[in-house]
């Protein structure tokens, strides 16, 4: 049969553009679909814009910070609408280097919300053509959940509007403990907005080292973000003034300006036509996929966050080039999640990769954990308390280091470092034969002399206290 495209991508965001280009490069004939802005999550609402969020949340500790250094900082004043304005240029240009690449690599850009009508065949809805293809590629991401089952969800925000907010909120209550809730939670702190956390968990940021989650939760408490762990909201009101009632599971009732829900993310799957194709969905409702990325119908494949394997950008466009490894070069490549580094750009900043202390008990019988809490150099002068946190998880029997968990300014920096020797399979010797770069916090990664914790056949054993690092406690200026 002979197809209009070799290769056609529905969803041009980090994964789908990826992949379009790639496949075109190989000499595919490529179309790609974008139903929205192209760029995608990550680049319109998501990483991108978020992170200038952030930045633009930290200057107020550094105005602040910068009188022990001499500086005199006359009145500060922060206005929303001109970040948010700067912000909106910059995505602009984004998503035109976006466009200009796809071009460039000769892909076909079309306009429209794709769907499929049957094998090979894609509607492009704003004209209503179908076009054929050998290949189909699904990367139409994900969405924030609205949280249906909540009554008054209808007055919520999600992050998708906390991007386009007309004027800062004066309080805010973010509903969810992921790495997305804590890093608008900082962000609107930063900017001076009351802000309270609130998590049906006992502690936020499940998926990450329980040390890290824990002094997370001490330090940004200590910056003012307010925490009701443990607890739900039950409804929400809307008052004739536009101000919002929070009913929370405790029983208190709380009056806000804005509630943000950041309580997971949806697979776009929705009207897309895959029980047409035969394309099933696993139990969360993302497509199902294999080794490959390859669906249950043999020419459709997935990749991103419509799969839901890990929801991150680096992860959807390595999914993206392992398959056009696998159809456009004839080489069959499978992802590799093996030590996938990431960061949360909260208030504190959190950067990791590998094992998690509960993670390698469950794996490892016999364990050496080395941490060092500590007050960074710069916030000597300023009396700033805030601590930072270093902490290897090495596996005793091969020395081999399993994970590796920072914490504090340049935690996300650190940990796509990091990620390479332990991708290579570093061992605990291997830290302590590299130099040390003084004075850096980094360099306590490179200095632990004895762990602090030793795990022998499950058991935890605390060296006596001449081996221990001190632990939440001194500012470490080595020399
Ligand atoms: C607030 C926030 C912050 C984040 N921060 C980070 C971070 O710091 N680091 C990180 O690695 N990841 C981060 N992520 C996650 C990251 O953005 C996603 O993992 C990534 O964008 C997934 O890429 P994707 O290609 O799967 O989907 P997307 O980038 O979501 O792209 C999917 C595209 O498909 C389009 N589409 C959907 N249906 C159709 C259709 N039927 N027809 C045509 N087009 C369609 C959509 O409009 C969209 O443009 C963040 C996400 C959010 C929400």
């Amino acid at each position: 049969m002979d197809f209009d495209y070799d290769l056609f991508v529905i969803g041009a965001g980090s994964g789908g553009v990826r992949a379009a280009r790639r496949a075109a490069e190989t000499g595919a004939r490529v179309g790609i679909a974008e139903a929205d802005r192209v760029g995608g999550t990550c680049v319109i609402r998501g990483c991108v814009p978020k992170k200038l969020l952030v930045y633009a949340s930290q200057f107020a500790e550094e105005f602040e910070d910068a009188a022990a250094y001499g500086w005199k900082v006359g009145p500060t004043e922060f206005d929303w609408p001109t970040l948010i304005a700067n912000k909106d240029k910059e995505i602009a240009r984004l998503e035109s280097v976006y466009r200009e690449n796809l071009a460039k690599a000769g892909a076909e850009l079309i306009e429209t919300r794709a769907v499929l009508v049957g094998d090979h065949r894609v509607r492009l809805e704003y004209t209503g053509r179908v076009v054929t293809a050998k290949t189909i590629l699904i990367a139409t991401g994900a969405r924030p959940s609205p949280h249906a089952a909540l009554e008054g969800h209808e007055f919520c925000i999600t992050s998708n509007e906390a991007f386009h907010l007309k004027e800062l909120p004066k309080k805010i209550l973010i509903g969810g403990g992921g790495y997305i809730a804590v890093e608008f939670a900082g962000i609107f702190s930063g900017l001076g907005v009351d802000t309270t956390i609130v998590y049906r968990g006992r502690e936020v940021l499940s998926r990450f080292d329980m040390d890290l989650r824990r002094l997370f939760h001490a330090e940004a408490d200590n910056k003012g973000v307010k925490f009701r762990c443990g607890e739900v909201f039950d409804r929400i009101e809307k008052q004739p003034d536009g101000r919002l009632i929070a009913h929370l599971s405790g029983g208190d009732v709380e009056q806000t300006d804005a509630i943000m829900l950041a309580v997971g993310r949806v697979p776009n799957v929705e009207g897309l036509g895959l029980e047409t194709v035969g394309v099933t969905l696993d139990k969360t409702g993302a497509i199902e996929v294999d080794e490959y990325s390859r669906t249950s119908a043999s020419h459709i494949y997935a990749i991103g966050d419509v799969t839901d394997r890990l929801q991150l950008t680096p992860v959807a466009i390595h999914e993206a080039m392992c398959f056009v490894e696998t159809v456009f070069r004839n080489r069959p490549t499978k992802p590799d999640y093996n030590k996938v580094a990431t960061a949360v750009f909260g208030h504190p900043e959190i950067g990791t990769v590998g094992l998690t202390e509960d993670s390698a008990r469950e794996r490892y019988r016999n364990l050496d954990i080395y941490k060092s809490a500590f007050r960074p150099l710069k916030g000597t002068l300023t009396g700033r308390t805030d601590r930072m946190l270093m902490k290897l998880v090495v596996d005793a029997d091969t020395d081999v280091v399993l994970g590796a968990h920072v914490l504090g300014p340049g935690a996300g920096e650190m940990a796509q470092l990091l990620a390479i020797p332990l991708k290579l399979g570093a061992t605990k010797a291997d830290f302590d034969a590299t130099m040390a770069v003084h004075p850096t916090a980094a360099e306590e990664l490179v200095t632990f002399s004895a762990p602090n914790e030793r795990i022998r056949n499950g058991e935890t054993i605390v060296p006596g206290r001449e081996a221990r690092q001190p632990i939440f406690s001194s500012p470490v200026v080595t020399a």
